[in-house]
């Protein structure tokens, strides 16, 4: 089937219902949403106009919120809603029953072709689509909370679902400026909450055993393993009866530290007190150093193990669960990545270790994770894990492509952490630059994805822990920039801060749109520039204003940037792709062996004494007489016509 989607239905107008109907408005889709009171459907749609209000402050909203409401209509009235709908999304109590009434009275009110399609986070979708004549039009499409703002989106297959169905959902995510993952065969909970859920079970059952305090475990998730919330806290941020309820549904264990809560109705957050007490105690109270000696590679052992079942039983691949992890999960990194790192064979023995010593059947190693370990494949050290590293491996946190003129554009693609440099995004830009021949590159465009950052600087959630050499990677990587042998460009919209405005700085041109704000703010977190901020940008704005800048991390506009020569130049939103194409038009057009010279004895020249200087230059100046190019450009001003350089 080839399904177009213009209009949607959402059933259900509470938290999931109406941010996904705010969102699918904004995307310019006609939405109806239907509650089954008049005053529910009233107060989702009261909660989209605040939403769009808030967004429209922030000038995240490209049209006039009142634009957006318009094309959000309310009813409560079922056929009312569905009968036009193309994509009927529905968002109501997660509950078996309810969800197949709805998908019944949905299937006999909607035309032939109309997509359904479930949120639910926690039921089978095939369960779902039984109560239909159409099984085949019904799919998952878990989006996470809130929707405004969380970026992915799980879309999954019922085992009836027709693959045109499940392309036109994903379509229809992606339309939406969201990310998609494919969730391809129909497990309860998807991807992400799979592989989350041992994150806080485990955390359970190990309180359980009595041997570790809850502040120590979430401490050293955050401080050690980078995690943005210990379990406890998570869970108590989610709701311990969700939790509970989740794992009771399907018979699966709870660990007793969380089910004796929920029955004394401490429940989290919600009910002011759950592993934390927030009403009369002090809320969620670990210290950094707290931590020492937790076993956490006993909890990302069982996460890592999920992750395995996942890949095993074909239900997803390795990247998407990395994505659906850092985007859904909020993890500074995919759980397989994460793997590859501690090395598949220390899981699997944790895993042995823990299954021999309890006899508990979560603890079994999957399949797939034995498999690995057997042939070899223990992770990057050893070439292949969950993924292939003999040619250096995939790349997670950067695109790049290199077009037919010559341009390699280089896109830092972290979005959720604002483009932040991890390590792994250090040594992945040096490598892309490294592995594409640089014959076949005119020049290098880099930029951040989305509209909101450059980069923010290097992601700190790891500093804690990270030993020196680590921290090494942001060093080289701003070396391999600045000597690389092509001219490279900073394409800045948004923040260019720390790290990224050292990224910046080893950049021949910089370029920004007037909103971005650049900065060093380490000295705010008691560091220095480490990436050579602080020489480079003596060397281009003098020391007065650097000391001025570290000292005080101050962040600048660009239009300030722009004054004090950190930019070449700083342009409003819609002349700045027009420059970077003619600047790289230029590049890619201009004659490539002068320019590599030319960039050569800039640099070279600067530090050195003005004599050596101006001898590099007349070596190169005497080494370009002789080439083609010159007879090219000598040429074609004679004739007064635009030379054709060869790059010879
Ligand atoms: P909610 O309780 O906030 O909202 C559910 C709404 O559905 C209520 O307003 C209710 O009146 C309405 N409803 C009940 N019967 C209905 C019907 N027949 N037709 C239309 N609406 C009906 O719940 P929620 O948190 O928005 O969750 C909705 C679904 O989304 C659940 O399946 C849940 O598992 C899933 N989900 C929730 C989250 C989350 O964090 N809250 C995240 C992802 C997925």
């Amino acid at each position: 089937m080839d399904a177009e989607i213009e209009s949607v239905a959402v059933l259900g107008a509470g938290s999931m219902g109406h941010g996904i109907a705010e969102v699918a408005a904004i995307a310019g889709y006609d939405v109806v949403m239907r509650d089954i009171e008049e005053e529910l459907v009233e107060d989702g749609y009261d909660q989209i106009e605040w939403s769009l209000g808030k967004l429209a402050e922030k000038g995240q909203l490209e049209e006039d919120p009142e634009d957006v409401l318009d094309r959000v209509s309310t009813t409560v009235d079922l056929e009312a809603a569905v009968a036009d709908a193309d994509l009927v999304i529905e968002a109501a109590p997660e509950d078996l029953e309810i969800k197949r009434d709805i998908f019944a009275d949905v299937d006999a009110a909607s035309g032939p072709e109309t997509i359904m399609a479930t949120n639910t986070s926690s039921l089978r979708v095939t369960d779902i689509a039984e109560a239909t004549e159409h099984p085949e039009y019904v799919c998952g499409m878990h989006f996470f909370n809130p929707p405004v703002k969380m970026d992915l989106v799980e879309v999954a297959s019922g085992e009836e679902t027709d693959e045109g169905v499940v392309d036109a959902a994903v379509e229809f995510v992606e339309s939406l400026d969201k990310t998609p993952i494919r969730v391809r065969k129909d497990v309860p909970q998807f991807v992400v909450n799979n592989v989350l859920t041992p994150l806080m079970g485990e955390a359970g059952f190990m309180l359980d055993e009595g041997d570790v305090e809850i502040q120590d475990v979430d401490a050293a998730m955050i401080f050690q393993r980078g995690y943005p919330m210990g379990p406890f806290e998570l869970n108590d941020f989610g709701g311990l009866d969700i939790f509970t309820h989740s794992r009771d549904q399907w018979d699966l264990p709870v660990p007793d530290s969380i089910r004796s809560r929920v029955e004394n109705d401490n429940l989290g957050r919600k009910t002011g007190k759950g592993f934390y007490d927030y009403e009369d105690g002090e809320g969620v109270n670990y210290e950094p150093t707290d931590g020492e000696g937790v076993d956490t590679l006993r909890i990302e052992a069982r996460m890592i193990n999920e992750a395995a079942r996942l890949v095993g039983d074909d239900v997803a691949d390795p990247e998407d669960i990395d994505v659906g992890m850092r985007l859904g999960g909020g993890l500074p990194e995919g759980t397989c990545r994460t793997a590859d790192k501690l090395g598949l064979d220390n899981v699997l023995e944790k895993l042995e270790s823990l299954h021999e010593r309890t006899g508990a059947e979560r603890y079994e190693p999957d399949d797939y994770l034995v498999e690995l370990v057997e042939n070899g494949h223990t992770g990057e050290k050893a070439g292949r894990g969950f993924y292939d590293y003999r040619d250096g491996g995939p790349y997670h946190y950067i695109s790049h492509e290199l077009t037919d003129d010559g341009v390699l554009n280089v896109v830092f693609d972290r979005e959720e952490r604002l483009n932040a440099f991890s390590t792994d995004m250090f040594d992945e830009v040096k490598r892309v630059l490294e592995s594409v021949d640089d014959e076949d590159v005119a020049c290098v465009v880099f930029e951040g994805a989305g509209d909101r950052a450059f980069s923010a600087g290097a992601d700190i959630t790891g500093f804690t822990t990270a030993e020196p050499t680590d921290l090494a990677s942001v060093d080289e990587t701003v070396q391999t920039i600045y000597e690389y042998p092509r001219p490279t460009i900073a394409k800045i919209d948004g923040f260019c801060l720390g790290a990224g405005l050292e990224i910046t700085l080893a950049c021949d041109l910089r370029y920004a749109t007037e909103g971005s704000t650049l900065g060093s703010p380490e000295i705010d977190l008691g560091l220095i520039p480490g990436g050579g901020g602080t020489q480079r940008l003596v060397r281009l704005i003098g020391e007065p204003r650097t000391k001025e800048m570290v000292y005080r991390g101050m962040q600048l506009s660009a239009e300030r940037a722009e004054e004090w020569g950190i930019l070449n130049r700083a342009v409003e939103d819609d002349e700045f792709e027009e420059l970077i194409d003619d600047v790289t038009d230029d590049l890619a057009n201009g004659p490539q062996t002068a320019l590599e010279v030319a960039k050569n004895v800039i640099q070279e020249g600067q530090n050195a004494s003005l004599d050596t200087g101006l001898t590099l230059e007349s070596q190169g100046f005497g080494l370009l007489a002789t080439t083609d190019d010159m007879l090219e450009g000598v040429a074609a001003f004679n004739q007064d016509r635009e030379p054709d350089f060869g790059g010879e």
